[in-house]
């Protein structure tokens, strides 16, 4: 007698369902893409037990037949897929006509389901793969599916699921995702017959993504079409670096939540030098594409796709990204810098300044003098006053050109009388609070600036710039250190003496494992050549021996991050008027300035409404 046999369709099901139904989430995943695919625009969850006493799904899509019904829960049985063709190109979320018999198989599951025709419903009931019960019965259109005790005739199956709170909070995820695709369908979940856990009206795809993420600041849109044929869009928003800490980055590819390694990495990308090096971007992408460019069959489950042109991909979302990065940067300035259109007229701000009148020598760059804003608020027309409002700041014959804020003077404070404006652009200087923020203000907000975190970007920007370019200028120390190395740090230094000249670091052997530094990078500061040199050579001893395709290296950008660091101006450093503008200036200029190279804020700007709201105003 022949060993093999063909499996009962019972068993089939059953180690179908150990890939499809792998936990409660599951069956979740698969109920809610039907409904989605049914053209549901209400879907409402009911979870108990954490998805094994039961789960609920009521949907107002198109409903089943007495008939449709009874096949649903055949295995292979499906309304989407009829030739093979179309497995190239598949463009609803089912496609296996495996799911409903697969939960069927191992709970006991309930179908209730009307088409928009008929007068009556179908309730057909199935026991762990046999069906036990199909009769009319009354429902509202759509269709309600039940599964109880999942897993009920798996124990084993059971015993691997985690706590009904992990549990939970898979299935939460789940519908998250999903509703992040679909904002104008409402979803809700309710958990064990309390309130509701989830509850997403229907809406626009921004704010769904503000329920989703329950977060209020600015969100960076993203927005790319490739215009080829494979027909490549990205959209989406992701949240601002300091966000990333606490929230997911989600990715759905035409609809469909997936785990990507090479999306993710191209967000990275993206937004390099932008958000710390080692922290994970959050957001939601939607990528769609050319159904014929994806692989989706590679999962049961679907939860991972193969794409056909992975590289094409990559370019196109690290640009669009980088784009979004850039296009926030912009933002922000405008926000911050441009002149009001209220700004009064410059003239009437021609106000002596003390060290004006007085005739300190400041030692003001240069590029002190006014400068055209260079940046107009969107809509905002050119009949306001273009000149710029800052008003004092005479041309000093002689002055240096650009010193580094860490090099500047910080002599005790003279403040700037009260009556006097101190303005840059559109900014009004109101001081310094405890000796770490700028206060400002701006077109009637306040603007509250972290001076370490501000002077921070803008010398991890020139620092990294000048990497890139091998322009890192050196500055000769007045008296050259000589400096003991650690061991390792003294094998490094000898194996890689060229990478640390790369920085503007020019040192001389001076036996076993001293050295004598005689120039620094200018950039630094007064920093100590000690540390900057540890800084150097504790970057170079961990880079990483893996190529990337990064413009910086990571282990560069983490090093130059450090040197920036130890360089800026810190807490507890008072500055001066001029100071205070001169960092102004140069954040204004800065490509990027929003955040320190640590993914922290510079900025957090307060309107006038929220103020007044402190002091119940309004
Ligand atoms: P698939 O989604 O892969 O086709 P399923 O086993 O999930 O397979 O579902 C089988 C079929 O049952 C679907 O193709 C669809 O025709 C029907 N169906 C399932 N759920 C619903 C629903 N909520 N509303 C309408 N039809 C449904
Ligand atoms: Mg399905």
């Amino acid at each position: 007698m022949s060993q093999i046999r063909i499996l009962s369709d019972h068993l089939a099901n059953q180690i179908a369902a150990g890939e499809v139904v792998e936990r409660p989430a599951s069956v979740v995943k698969e109920l809610l893409e039907n409904s989605l695919d049914a053209g549901a625009d209400r879907v409402d969850i009911q979870v108990e037990g954490g998805g094994t006493s039961l789960i609920r799904i009521v949907d107002n899509g198109t409903g089943m037949d007495a008939d449709d019904v009874m096949l649903s829960i055949e295995r292979h049985a499906t309304s989407k897929l009829i030739e093979e063709s179309q497995l190239a190109a598949i463009a609803t979320l089912g496609f296996r006509g495996e799911a409903l018999p697969s939960i069927g198989s191992v709970s006991r599951m309930v179908i209730l389901s009307r088409t928009r025709d008929a007068e009556i419903g179908t309730r057909a009931e199935i026991r762990f793969g046999s069906l036990r019960d199909v009769h009319e019965a009354g429902c509202a259109r759509g269709t309600i599916i039940e599964v109880r005790h999942l897993f009920g005739n798996l124990p084993a199956r059971k015993k691997f699921l985690k706590s009904k709170r992990t549990e939970l909070a898979h299935i939460e995820e789940v519908i998250y995702s999903q509703s992040l695709a679909h904002p104008r369908i409402a979803f809700s979940l309710q958990v064990d017959g309390g309130r509701k856990k989830i509850a997403l009206p229907a809406t626009d795809s921004e704010q769904r993504m503000r329920d989703v993420y329950r977060y209020r600041d600015t969100l960076l849109p993203i927005q790319a079409e490739s215009g080829r044929e494979d027909g490549l869009q990205l959209s989406g928003y992701l949240l601002l670096p300091e966000a990333s800490a606490s929230a997911k980055l989600r990715v759905l590819v035409n609809s469909r939540p997936v785990q990507d390694r090479m999306i993710r990495h191209a967000v990275i990308e993206g937004m390099q030098g932008f958000l710390m090096k080692g922290h994970s971007p959050a957001g939601a992408l939607l990528l769609e594409l050319s159904p014929e460019l994806i692989d989706i069959n590679v999962h049961p489950a679907k939860r991972e796709i193969r794409f056909r042109k992975a590289s094409d991909v990559h370019r196109f979302i690290i640009h669009a990204v980088s784009e979004a990065t850039q296009q926030y940067q912009d933002q922000k300035r405008s926000e911050v810098f441009a002149l009001p259109e209220s700004a009064p007229s410059p003239s009437q701000d021609k106000i002596p300044m003390p060290w004006e009148a007085g005739g300190r020598n400041t030692d003001l760059p240069k590029s002190m003098e006014p400068a055209a804003p260079a940046v107009n608020r969107p809509g905002h027309t050119a009949t306001a006053s273009p000149a710029p409002v800052m008003p004092v700041m005479p041309d000093r014959p002689g002055t240096p050109s650009r010193p580094t804020m860490p090099t500047m003077p910080m002599s005790p404070s003279v403040a700037a009388p009260a009556e006097q404006q101190v303005r840059y652009s559109g900014l009004t200087l109101i001081g310094q609070f405890l000796q770490l923020y700028l206060l400002c203000e701006h077109d009637g907000q306040l603007v509250v600036i972290d001076q370490h975190a501000a002077h921070e970007r803008i010398l991890f920007q020139q620092l990294r710039q000048g990497y890139l370019d091998q322009s890192l200028v050196s500055q000769c120390l007045l008296f050259p250190v000589s400096i003991d190395l650690a061991p390792d740090h003294a094998d490094t230094m000898e194996k890689e003496a060229d990478a640390v000249a790369a920085f503007g670091v020019e040192a001389e052997f001076f036996g076993d494992s001293s050295w004598v530094i005689k120039a620094l990078p200018a950039l630094v500061g007064k920093t100590s050549p000690e540390e900057v040199l540890t800084d150097i050579l504790d970057g170079l001893a961990n880079r990483s021996t893996e190529s990337t395709a990064a413009v910086v290296p990571e282990y560069i950008d983490t090093l130059l991050a450090s040197m920036a660091c130890k360089a800026a101006i810190k807490a507890g450093n008072r500055l001066q008027p001029e100071e205070m503008l001169d960092l102004l200036r140069r954040m204004e200029e800065s490509e990027i300035f929003s955040h320190c190279p640590h993914g922290r804020p510079v900025i957090k700007s307060f309107s006038r409404q929220e103020i007044e709201k402190w002091f119940h105003r309004i």
